[in-house]
């Protein structure tokens, strides 16, 4: 099975795909870790990406489809893929289409995560990761079983992004709302879009998502 999780920042997209994955072995395919494994590279694309990033804006469309590409290409993808963070824009959706009719596959489920906007700069902004294992975490909402330690993988390590502020925000959900929610209507006009309650606690959304795919 091959979906779309679809929701503004914050919405909750990469905490359920964790999730979806431990559990049912899809691969979690985000754009957005994709991108800044480039930036700490410091590969060619990395460079291009890293200005837009950190100002809250979207990189080029021709950057992320290539990378999606060659990503969804790969043999473990074979066992049904996650997309997380694209796509972002029509002309992406467009071109996963293309993609995705070339490679035999089909889109099963485009799952929308519903949450008010008040709520998505408190979570954006209380947002840490395990540097180690990715696993993510929230300052309020999911803080580690140990302060400090990993209940995964057990390491120290923490990260925050540069664009999990406050101001940063304002300019995604910006771009949010005029490039990727027209995505809304053209996925439900083929029927394949639902939406869940991304505002009830993580484990009821992760329900609500599993209701979904099971309806697919
Ligand atoms: P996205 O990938 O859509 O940007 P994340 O999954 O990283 O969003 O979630 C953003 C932050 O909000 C994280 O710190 C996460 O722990 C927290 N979070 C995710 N889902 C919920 C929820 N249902 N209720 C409260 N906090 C949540
Ligand atoms: P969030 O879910 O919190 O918005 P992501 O990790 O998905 O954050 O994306 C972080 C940044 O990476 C975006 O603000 C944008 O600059 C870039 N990015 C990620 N995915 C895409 C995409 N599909 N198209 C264009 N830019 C992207
Ligand atoms: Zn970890």
């Amino acid at each position: 099975m091959n979906i779309i999780l679809l929701g503004p920042p914050g919405a909750g997209k990469g905490t359920q795909a964790q999730r979806l994955q431990a559990d049912l072995g899809m691969v979690q395919l985000s754009t957005g870790d994709m991108l800044r494994a480039a930036v700490a590279s410091g590969s060619e694309l990395g460079k291009q990406a890293k200005g837009l990033m950190d100002a809250g804006q979207l990189v080029p469309d021709a950057l992320i489809v290539g990378l999606i590409k060659d990503r969804i290409a790969q043999p473990d993808c074979a066992k049904g893929f996650i997309l997380d963070g694209f796509p972002r824009t029509e002309a992406q959706a467009v071109a996963l289409d293309k993609m995705l009719a070339e490679g035999g596959l089909k889109l099963d489920r485009v799952v929308e995560m519903e949450v008010d906007e008040k709520a998505l700069t408190e979570r954006v902004v209380g947002r840490f990761t395990c540097a180690k294992c990715g696993t993510g975490y929230h300052d309020s909402f999911k803080r580690p079983k140990v302060d400090g330690v990993c209940d995964v993988c057990g390491s120290k390590d923490f990260t925050r992004r540069k664009d999990d502020n406050a101001e940063t925000m304002k300019t995604r959900m910006t771009a949010y709302r005029a490039q990727t929610e027209p995505l809304l209507p053209y996925y439900r006009a083929r029927g394949v879009l639902k939406t869940v309650d991304g505002m009830a606690a993580m484990d009821e959304v992760y329900r609500q998502i599993r209701a979904v795919l099971a309806g697919a």
